[in-house]
Parts: C-alpha cells; sequence; structure tokens
C-alpha cells in the first residue's frame, strides 16, 4: 500500500511513525504524558540549548523527532529524516543516546545518565582510550 503513495508521503509516514512510536515510549519510561526522559536535557544542553527553555509539552515533540532522527539514521529508510541540518556526527550522537536510554538506562536523571554514560564508555573504550576522550573534550 504505501509503495503506491508519492515519495513524500511515504517519507513523512515513516518519520511520523517513528514520532509517535516515541511518544509511546517516553510514556513507558517516565509513566508521564507530555514529558520527556530526566536524561534528554543531556541532550538538549548539547545539542539544542535553546530548547531548554522550552515547556515539556515542547521537549516531548523535540525527543519524539530526534528519537524518529535516531531510528531513520542509517537505516534502508535513512532517506525519510527530513532534518537535513543536523550534522550526521549528531545523528549518530543522538542514535547512540536512544540506543543506551531505551537498551541501558531507563529514565534516570541527567545526572545518573551521564555517570552511566562515562561506566559504559569506560567498559566499550577501554580505560586508556575513555581518559584520551575525556582529554579531548578538556576534562
Ligand atoms: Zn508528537
Amino acid at each position: 500500500m504505501m509503495l503506491h503513495l508519492p515519495e513524500d508521503v511515504v517519507s513523512k509516514q515513516e518519520f511520523g511513525f517513528f514520532h509517535e512510536l516515541a511518544h509511546i515510549i517516553h510514556v513507558r519510561l517516565t509513566r508521564k504524558l507530555g514529558t520527556p526522559p530526566m536524561s534528554f536535557c543531556f541532550i538538549q544542553k548539547l545539542m539544542f540549548p535553546e530548547s531548554l527553555n522550552y515547556s515539556d509539552e515542547q521537549a516531548t515533540e523535540l525527543f519524539a523527532d530526534c528519537f524518529a532522527v535516531a531510528a531513520l539514521y542509517d537505516s534502508p529508510v535513512a532517506s525519510s529524516d527530513h532534518y537535513d541540518e543536523i550534522r550526521n556526527e549528531d545523528k549518530q550522537f543522538l542514535f547512540t543516546y536512544m540506543y543506551l536510554l531505551i537498551q541501558e538506562f531507563e529514565d534516570v536523571s541527567e545526572e545518573q545518565f551521564i555517570a552511566k554514560l562515562g561506566d559504559y564508555l569506560k567498559d566499550k573504550l577501554g580505560a586508556d582510550m575513555y581518559k584520551k576522550l575525556l582529554e579531548q573534550y578538556g576534562e
């Protein structure tokens, strides 16, 4: 059915599907409507500092769009992602965040997320590589 629709409609459907799925996921994680996961603040500060003034509802919409970007990243339907202005590295970072959020971290505070992210990276990269990474970011 979708194959017979014009390409731009198909694209919107795929992005829209993941956007709506994100709403189900954040409700599951936070047990609240209209509230993004606590650790999403980490992404907001790093990538969308202007969004720190958003209402919970607006931040939730941003979370859902970021989830859709992450879900489509490097997928066979990557062209459905209409956020061309977001750099590929940033999309990869969003993918990693969403992956960790769902697979490992559930709904934790930004501070807990950063601590867990440090442990995760240390585990994945090894202590030496992790130290180098921190040095690179001036810590
Ligand atoms: Zn939405």
